[in-house]
């Protein structure tokens, strides 16, 4: 309390503090106020240098208005109160500011980093994506030959699941001899062949290294599988050798034909129109002779202008599953009397466009090439099937097979290991297949037998080539 005092309007009555600075009653309309009220009031007043709360209330006695009654508070502790609330408040905002930047910052960060970690895996499974569906196997290997990846076309060239083989070491995994030599060799290309589960391969086998972001260098194998290009290759060989070779043979035929004729008529003139004085038993029988060995160059003559002048394709649209059967029946006494056993498999069975007499042909040829090739009992196997508009048919033995440096040969005219072969069967159907738009290649190992693979388009008419 900085001071108490008793007014009228005269001045002070009585008093505490340093009453004799306060201001007369008159001169605050506030003071007025209280009094013609008869009511408490109250103000913020300057005192002796000092803010007070001052409060006032009229004094009366015995009925008669004296004046006021004046108490001056020190707004001091109030004031320090305030001072420290403030401080508080300062404090307590400032700690809020803080807080709520750093609740922003973490926010924002998580948003970032959430960001961020879609990106990378956008990025992650699209490169994922790419080295799992090229059409090349890939495998890489860290700096200690441990593999690191292995994809799809990998498991399936290579027949190893991933889960297997990742993160083991790659000398270690189960693979062809000649894939991990040529992995530990330091050529950077090399040309495979190489057998998995009884199939020959051809690979290109390529190699290339990076350094990952701590500098350890890796290793990227590429391997492509050059099979069927390799098949195709020797098939687009074959058809060029067989055609010069057909082209050989007619000129040749042709310019042989003449003379022969010649050669003919004058043999049948001579044995018709003279006839010798002695010996005529031995002249007839080396005329004969002459005439049938005449008749049998022509008659090869023919065969030569048969192959280079091929019968054009006839198509028609007929149940490739009855041709088959047709010929099972045709083969059948043939069969039972050797023991052999044709079976058919038909996993297709469909409308063919093709010409029926050739493709009939083709298909005898190779039973029969299969039924020669037993001494006795034996099996073939005749399987059909369909792929992407084109109809596969396998025609396999389990014969005697045909040894590596033969196999390249026997689609040769006139090629044959038999005493009494031609040697042109599979000559005409390697050329019918072609005319067909087909490829044909062959499998072969010694003592397990042999596998004509065919595939030709299932309508003759809508051949691409
Ligand atoms: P040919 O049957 O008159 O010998 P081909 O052109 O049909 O003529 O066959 C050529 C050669 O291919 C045969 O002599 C044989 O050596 C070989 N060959 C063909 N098919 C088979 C087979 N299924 N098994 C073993 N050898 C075969």
């Amino acid at each position: 309390i900085i001071y108490v005092a008793l007014q009228d309007f005269e001045g002070i009555i009585a008093g505490a503090g340093n009453v004799s600075i306060l201001e007369p009653i008159d001169e605050s309309p506030a003071f007025e106020q209280a009094l013609s009220d008869s009511a408490f009031g109250w103000r913020i007043a300057d005192f002796d240098s000092l803010q007070v709360f001052e409060a006032f209330h009229p004094f009366v006695y015995k009925r008669e208005l004296i004046g006021l009654f004046r108490i001056g508070l020190s707004l001091e502790p109030i004031n320090n109160i305030n001072n420290r609330i403030f401080r508080r408040v300062i404090i307590i905002g400032f700690i809020l500011f803080l807080l709520g930047s750093i609740i922003i910052l973490l926010i924002v960060s998580r948003q970032n980093l959430n960001l961020l970690s879609r990106r990378y895996k956008a990025v992650e499974s699209y490169s994922n994506e790419i080295v799992q569906n090229v059409s090349d196997a890939i495998i890489a290997l860290d700096n200690r030959n441990i593999v690191t990846a292995f994809n799809k076309q990998a498991e399936s060239l290579l027949q190893l699941s991933a889960d297997k083989i990742i993160s083991t070491s790659i000398s270690q995994a189960p693979l062809p001899a000649g894939i991990l030599t040529s992995i530990d060799s330091k050529a950077n290309s090399e040309m495979l062949e190489v057998v998995l589960d009884e199939i020959r391969l051809t690979l290109l086998l390529s190699k290339s290294r990076f350094r990952d972001e701590a500098g350890n260098l890796n290793t990227i194998i590429l391997i492509r599988d050059l099979t069927e290009l390799k098949k195709l290759e020797s098939q687009i060989q074959r058809k060029d050798r067989l055609s010069a070779m057909g082209e050989l043979a007619s000129g040749v035929a042709h310019e042989i034909r003449n003379p022969l004729n010649t050669i003919g008529t004058i043999v049948q003139q001579l044995e018709k129109d003279f006839k010798p004085l002695e010996y005529q038993d031995d002249y007839y029988s080396l005329a004969g002779i002459v005439r049938k060995e005449v008749k049998r160059i022509n008659e090869t003559i023919e065969s030569f202008l048969r192959f280079s002048r091929p019968e054009p394709i006839i198509p028609s649209k007929f149940n490739l599953g009855d041709l088959i059967s047709k010929i099972q029946e045709q083969y059948q006494p043939m069969l039972k009397e050797k023991s052999i056993t044709l079976d058919i498999e038909l996993k297709w069975k469909g409308i063919v466009c093709w010409d029926k007499n050739q493709i009939k042909q083709v298909l005898m040829n190779l039973i029969q090439n299969a039924f020669d090739a037993f001494e006795k009992a034996g099996k073939i196997k005749l399987l059909i099937s369909e792929n992407g508009g084109n109809v596969e048919i396998v025609v396999a033995d389990d014969g005697p097979g045909i040894p590596d440096h033969i196999v390249p040969k026997i689609f040769n005219l006139y090629f044959t290991t038999k005493a009494k072969g031609t040697g042109i069967g599979l000559s005409i159907v390697q050329r019918i297949i072609d005319e067909h738009g087909g490829i044909i290649s062959v499998e072969s190992s010694v003592n397990k037998g042999t596998t004509f693979v065919l595939r030709i388009p299932i309508d003759y008419l809508n051949k691409s080539n």
